[in-house]
């Protein structure tokens, strides 16, 4: 089962909820002032964004069409 990371709104503490993926946009209860806290954004979803933005752009799509341009070794 994932862990869950939440924010709480109201006393700005952060505590971690572990629940089934189907529930993960549930609210959590903060266990330190009783509030509604919000899901932050997993590690993983960050990581996957940043990555989204180093992956160069392949030209045509396709991949390599080995003009003698790419690192393939053909
Ligand atoms: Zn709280």
């Amino acid at each position: 089962m994932p862990v869950y990371e939440y924010s709480c709104p109201t006393c700005k503490s952060t505590f971690e909820e572990l629940r089934p993926m189907s529930r993960h946009a549930d609210v959590a209860q903060c266990p330190t002032c009783g509030s509604q806290g919000r899901k932050k954004l997993s590690v993983f979803a960050i990581n996957r964004d940043l990555l989204v933005d180093t992956v160069p752009v392949t030209a045509g799509g396709g991949g390599c069409a080995c003009g003698g341009g790419c690192a393939c070794g053909a």
